[in-house]
């Protein structure tokens, strides 16, 4: 699009490409609407991409999110998406020492493989049993939840009378989550592993009075009615490139390199502002959806900011010449790091980890999970490297907020990658780092991302992979129909900090066009 262009009224103009601009924009262009999407970057996905991010190496890497399970199959279906999502046959590993030898916990590979792995760490059936009376739990609520996401927003009441089950509202929404997980397992290690689904890209503790652990935990629970995390067939990108496909195909426009800088609304017609290399320029436009931040969108508009969001993760992508040699004998390699591998994540190593972040330190044990894609689907890989046996891994740190890397983000970053490998070192037969490629300069196949980077590089507030705080998928007071309005009648976001965003999941995105179409 030429930066001269005499403006013309879209019906809606989305601001950001990312994945959630993507599904807005193609619901809105199949209903008929003339639809303009402008991105800063060059490239559609925001948080949701692939890149080849080691000089010449044919390794497609989902460079920020990697997992899927919030997207609901109706998007997938109503828009025609030609995405394919693998399950993943291993859950969980988290290696172990137990009676001063190594050892892990398994999950996956079928019920009876399962409670043998839980007995075998814990001495008996109890904690497999508490585990499989929690996830039923979780699981009956996830089928009554994750329907709701993709209509209007039920009340408090409303969603509490559809799930129909007083001890679980009581565990996932009102009380710290850590409360049920105490109450359910007695196994430290046990007790870790459910708790960091309450604590990616959140910075809480298991009983912070704030609730933020639980929001967390319920959205990695309720996916697909399962809270099931499948892998993308080749790899995130592939996920945005089908959806970018279908809006284009659908008639939207989509403008990449270009960076909106003011949106002035009346309330029936917006102009939005942006700049490209070329120079600037105006589109006109019924509505606006802001695929970007609320913090972003305050400040295009001029109104007051939103709460400051912070994130909390170290994102590390690498490739290996092979996968490594466990300490635990009786686990193979290919199986532990099939599933999300748990290091350093003990309930009370989370609990110390937190209590050392927040007093302004780097965790001296930092927890993360480390998962392989290319086991699961090694399309990812150029044929070469395939063959030769290379892998992917993709490691999601814990407990690293923002704040930490203030004075001094490169030198953060570089102490924390050095101890969050340490900390897996101490579960392998041999070091990582002699398992990783090189690239064609020679260097390590290793990147590593702090909330910083990805402020930068992304804009996420505070490097918040969810934009801000996760929301109750229930209507708060003053909130709009969809949680997706704002202040400006014409102005909505459809992004990842909208009332149920958050994750890749296309929900703000859908919900942002049915606010739209349901207008006269
Ligand atoms: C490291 C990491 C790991 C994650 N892992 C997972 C995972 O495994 N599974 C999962 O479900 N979720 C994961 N997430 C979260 C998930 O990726 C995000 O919540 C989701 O991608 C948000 O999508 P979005 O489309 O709402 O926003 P974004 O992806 O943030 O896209 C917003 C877009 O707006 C653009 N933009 C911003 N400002 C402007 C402007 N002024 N003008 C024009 N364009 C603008 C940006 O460039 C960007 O492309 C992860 C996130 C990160 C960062």
């Amino acid at each position: 699009m030429s930066a001269n262009e005499t403006p013309r009224a879209y019906d809606a103009v989305i601001v950001g490409g990312g994945h959630n601009g993507l599904v807005a924009a193609a619901y809105l262009a199949r209903a008929g609407r003339s639809v303009l999407v402008l991105e800063r970057l060059d490239h559609t996905g925001g948080a949701a991409v692939s890149t080849r991010p080691f000089a010449g190496v044919d390794a497609r890497l989902s460079r920020y999110s990697y997992l899927v399970s919030l997207l609901p199959p109706k998007i997938v279906r109503d828009l025609g998406l030609d995405v394919r999502l693998r399950s993943r046959t291993i859950s969980s590993y988290t290696p172990a020492q137990r009676a001063g030898k190594p050892t892990g916990l398994l999950v996956g590979g079928g019920e009876q493989r399962t409670r043998e792995a839980f007995a075998r760490l814990t001495g008996g059936d109890r904690e497999y049993e508490a585990w499989q009376r929690f996830y039923g739990m979780t699981g009956r609520v996830a089928q009554r939840v994750f329907p709701t996401l993709t209509e209007p927003l039920p009340t408090r009441e409303e969603l509490r009378r559809r799930i129909d089950d007083e001890a679980a509202w009581r565990a996932l929404f009102e009380e710290p989550v850590g409360v049920a997980i105490e109450e359910t397992f007695a196994d430290d290690l046990v007790r870790g592993i459910v708790l960091t689904d309450a604590l990616i890209g959140t910075f809480a503790d298991a009983h912070d009075p704030g609730l933020d652990q639980n929001r967390c935990f319920l959205y990695h629970v309720i996916g697909g009615g399962t809270g099931a995390w499948d892998v993308p067939v080749g790899g995130m990108g592939a996920l945005t490139d089908a959806l970018a496909a279908a809006a284009r195909s659908a008639g939207a426009r989509i403008a990449t390199g270009h960076e909106v800088t003011r949106i002035d609304t009346d309330g029936h017609i917006a102009e939005v502002a942006y700049r490209t290399t070329d120079g600037e320029g105006v589109a006109a436009a019924r509505h606006v959806l802001v695929n970007a931040s609320p913090q972003e969108l305050a400040a295009l508009t001029g109104d007051p900011a939103p709460e400051p969001a912070e994130g909390a993760q170290l994102k590390v992508n690498m490739l290996l010449t092979r996968l490594p040699r466990l300490r635990d004998p009786d686990t193979d390699p290919r199986e532990a790091f099939a599933g999300t591998f748990h290091i350093a994540e003990g309930y009370r190593q989370l609990a110390t980890a937190h209590a050392q972040a927040a007093a302004g330190e780097l965790p001296a044990a930092p927890p993360s999970e480390i998962y392989c894609h290319s086991l699961t689907d090694p399309t990812i890989l150029g044929a070469d490297l395939a063959e030769r046996g290379y892998q992917t891994l993709t490691l999601f740190g814990l407990h690293a907020p923002a704040r930490l890397f203030d004075r001094d983000n490169d030198g953060a970053r570089e102490e924390l990658l050095t101890s969050t490998l340490d900390q897996l070192d101490a579960h392998l037969a041999e070091p990582l780092a002699d398992c990783l490629a090189t690239d064609a300069d020679g260097r390590p196949c290793i990147e590593a991302k702090t909330p910083l980077d990805l402020e930068r590089d992304l804009r996420l507030p505070g490097g918040n992979i969810f934009h801000r705080a996760l929301s109750w998928p229930y209507a708060e007071e003053g909130g709009g129909r969809w949680g997706v309005e704002t202040r400006h009648v014409n102005v909505l976001l459809c992004g990842a900090g909208a009332v149920r965003g958050g994750g890749v999941s296309g929900v703000p995105g859908h919900n942002a066009a049915m606010a739209v179409l349901e207008r006269p």
